[in-house]
């Protein structure tokens, strides 16, 4: 079954509606990407998804659970032990040193610091960012920056990874390395991926599609 679920969700900001309806779901191991024109709910949908807003009316379910029948502190807490974040642009915390930002996941799950750094360093190594351990984001390129924040969301080992644009800084080589690790996980571990996108490289690893158009979603099918 659907390890993450949303049904009906409708967002509003004032009068600017966001979500109209939306549904979603995604099971362990797969990999869905979100599609979509500027301003079509992507972003709202994720955010909902992942507990960080709540939707005005709808359901979002994560293992059985509906988000909103949760406390804001065990919503914050299954955002620390399940979920993972990439972010448009990184957003690495600045007064953190490389390998201190890809750790800080572990950390906050009460991981030591030496065993969070060494995990945190295989996960660097893997996307070519470990030479970067101990410069602070200010001094790192965008693609940089973000391959530390794709290290970050996966380090915990997450049920379900959200990433927003994860490619959108890369060159093509690395962009395919980030979706190469992302997919891995996917496949090895379960990890449930629901990544925006707007780049059809992306989408090729994706294992479904669904287009968001005025807050509400839609599975692409694809002749054969
Ligand atoms: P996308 O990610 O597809 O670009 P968003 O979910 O960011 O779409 O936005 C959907 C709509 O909601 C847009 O019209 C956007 O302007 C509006 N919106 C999103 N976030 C806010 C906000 N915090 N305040 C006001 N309007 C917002
Ligand atoms: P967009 O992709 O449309 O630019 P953003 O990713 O910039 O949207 O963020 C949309 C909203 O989500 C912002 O209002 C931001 O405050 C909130 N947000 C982003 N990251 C987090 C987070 N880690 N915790 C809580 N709120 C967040």
């Amino acid at each position: 079954g659907s390890l993450l679920a949303a049904h009906g969700l409708h967002k509003s900001y004032g009068s600017n509606s966001a979500l109209d309806g939306a549904s979603f779901s995604v099971h362990p191991g797969e990999v869905v990407a979100v599609m979509g024109p500027s301003g079509s709910g992507k972003s709202t949908l994720l955010h909902c998804l992942a507990g960080i807003i709540t939707p005005d009316a709808g359901t979002v379910t994560y293992g059985g659970r509906e988000l909103s029948t949760m406390s804001d502190a065990e919503r914050s807490a299954l955002r620390r032990t399940d979920f993972g974040f990439v972010f448009q642009f990184g957003r690495l915390v600045p007064e953190l040193t490389g390998v201190e930002n890809v750790a800080l996941p572990l950390r906050l799950n009460g991981v030591k610091r030496r065993e969070a750094e060494r995990t945190a360093l295989e996960w660097m190594r893997r996307l070519e960012v470990e030479d970067l351990a101990a410069q602070r984001p200010g001094e790192m390129s965008g693609g940089q920056g973000q391959r530390m924040a794709v290290a970050r969301a996966l380090v915990a080992s997450p049920k379900v990874v959200f990433a927003d644009e994860p490619t959108g800084a890369l060159d093509s080589l690395n962009g395919e390395r980030v979706m190469e690790l992302l997919t891995e996980s996917a496949r090895t571990a379960g990890t449930a991926v629901v990544l925006v996108t707007h780049e059809a490289r992306v989408a090729a690893y994706s294992d479904r599609d669904v287009a968001v158009r005025d807050g509400r979603c839609r599975d692409l099918a694809y002749a054969v």
